[in-house]
């Protein structure tokens, strides 16, 4: 399919989801755009092969979606910290979901030395869940199974950070309710795995990130 082909394929597709979803119920736009309740924020890679809503036969109003390359929690990085922010303060999501997968291209680059450029800065981040983590992945001799390894490693890390975050701890000192999962996904065979990180307060998490707040 050539690529023009390909942009008036969607635009077509649109219009025929529109009219499928209006012949199942005339109110279904009207409906969604009143308000939005999601109870889950999904935060993933924006590898194209692993769409949120898809695998987890989610629909429209379901899942508030960040996704960055190699689904990254960063502490400094504002775009996150706002979603985070809006899902857990203000939409009050029950649930988020840190969803990595196998074969992760970002995670790869962080295993390797080869520069590729501006994106080098944001592998960067990635290399130092494998710094954090080198005793146990230069151990695995395989390299397929070190870079799945590590994809899990990550995943379980990026949950931390989530912990980490002021918004994540305030929410959980207010007794608000609020789990953290984080999910491996298979491009090999469409299942995730739950790898059950278990990080259900902020005394789950090293002393020196348990932040005490003022009582207001
Ligand atoms: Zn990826």
């Amino acid at each position: 399919m050539k690529h023009n082909d390909f942009y008036k394929k969607i635009l077509d597709n649109n219009k025929a989801w529109v009219e499928e979803k209006l012949a199942i119920n005339p109110a279904y736009f009207k409906r969604l755009s009143e308000n939005q309740t999601p109870p889950l924020l999904w935060i993933g890679c924006s590898d194209s092969r692993v769409p949120a809503n898809e695998i987890i036969g989610a629909e429209p109003g379901d899942v508030f979606v960040h996704r960055n390359i190699a689904n990254m929690v960063i502490h400094s990085d504002m775009n996150m910290l706002s979603v985070l922010d809006y899902a857990v303060n203000i939409l009050k999501v029950k649930n988020i979901i840190v969803c990595g997968h196998y074969g992760c291209g970002g995670i790869l680059a962080a295993m390797k030395n080869e520069s590729y450029g501006l994106i080098d800065n944001w592998i960067r981040h990635i290399k130092t869940v494998y710094r954090l983590h080198h005793v146990e992945l230069n151990q695995i001799e395989n390299e397929t199974e070190r870079f799945n390894r590590f994809v899990e490693l990550n995943v379980q890390e990026q949950v931390y950070d989530l912990a980490k975050t002021s918004i994540v701890q305030q929410a959980w000192t207010q007794k608000q309710e609020l789990s953290i999962h984080g999910w491996v996904y298979g491009l090999n065979s469409g299942y995730v795995t739950d790898l059950e990180v278990n990080v259900t307060s902020n005394q789950d998490l090293d002393e020196v990130y348990q932040l005490k707040f003022k009582k207001l």
